[in-house]
């Protein structure tokens, strides 16, 4: 059976890669590996640098950030990003990517960059070379580091957008597996933002015989603009709310403020949002609504 692509920094998949020969055993990592098909990419050995190697950094040159090998002076900056653009104009298909936080080349918005080839002075945090090129590649994909991957909500985001863009490079194919995933991810869109929902649903109620590929061409180009935002809490509680509303009819009084009462502890922050989900899940399996069962937002990898 197929599963999402997702790329992964050689680091985070056992590769002892790191610039002192050294792996990193990351466990919420490892937990996410089996679910993708695994896509490993090292771009300092790529290009050549070696395992042990002497260590790179970023550094502010004029108005540019350059990759600098501390001890030589040597600027890998055209190497590096000549690899990245290759590397990432090959790939196809690919739903995500995990990469290794910090690293000049990989980090995502933790790369540090300095005023000073000798790393005296700290100018802040950016994203590495690679890391920066997959932005500007892929915007709308989701892109995550280990550090973040150990926030519950954060982790949930990823695993949920990447399943999702895999879902839908499977159904872009023909008008009713569009229909059909977008019915799925109703509320995983609202999640994100009820606007956009909205928009995706004319697109395909405007629909015309004949006219798949220009369908699926906007609504792509739509999907791709929801997809690239962010989950905010406000918009994950309207949601939570609309399939509460879908149960709440089968539910007795006290069971409904029971649920409302979490809501609110959730909404200021006493409660894990995992509660909330594995309640409306619960909810789902014991009254056997199959609208609800199908939801991307309460079961994203099924
Ligand atoms: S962080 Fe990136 S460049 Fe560094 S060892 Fe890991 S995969 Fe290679």
């Amino acid at each position: 059976m197929s599963k999402p692509r997702v790329v992964i920094s050689a680091c985070l998949n056992g590769f002892a890669y790191r610039y002192d020969g050294s792996t990193v055993r990351d466990k919420e990592a490892e937990a996410l590996k089996p679910k993708f098909e695994l896509i490993t990419v090292c771009p300092e050995v790529s290009v050549g640098l070696g395992i042990p190697r002497k260590t790179i950094r970023l550094v502010r040159i004029k108005e540019k950030i350059e990759v600098i090998q501390n001890e030589t002076g040597l600027n890998l900056t055209r190497k590096l990003q000549d690899f990245s653009d290759i590397f990432l104009s090959k790939l196809e298909e690919i739903d995500g990517f995990i990469l290794k936080a910090k690293s000049p080349s990989c980090g995502v918005k933790s790369a540090k960059v300095f005023g000073d080839v000798e790393g005296k002075i700290i100018l802040g945090k950016e994203d590495g070379i690679f890391a920066r090129t997959v932005k500007q590649k892929f915007p709308y994909l989701p892109i995550i580091d280990e550090r973040r991957l150990k926030n519950p909500e954060l982790r949930w985001e990823f695993l949920a957008k990447v399943f999702l863009h895999y879902r839908f490079r499977k159904a872009r194919k023909e008008i009713g597996s569009l229909i059909e995933f977008h019915t799925r991810a109703k509320y995983l869109f609202m999640s994100i933002s009820q606007m956009g929902l909205k928009t995706l649903g004319k697109i395909l109620a405007g629909h015309k015989k004949g006219a798949f590929q220009q369908t699926v061409n906007q609504y792509q180009h739509d999907f791709q603009t929801i997809l690239a935002r962010p989950i905010r809490k406000s918009n994950l509680v309207n949601a939570f709310s609309h399939i509460f509303g879908y149960v709440s009819p089968r539910l007795g009084q006290k069971e409904r403020n029971h649920f409302l009462k979490l809501l609110n502890e959730y909404q200021a922050k006493k409660i894990d949002f995992v509660i909330i989900i594995e309640l409306l899940r619960s909810f789902s399996y014991r009254f056997n609504l199959p609208y609800l069962l199908n939801q991307y937002l309460l079961f994203p990898e099924d």
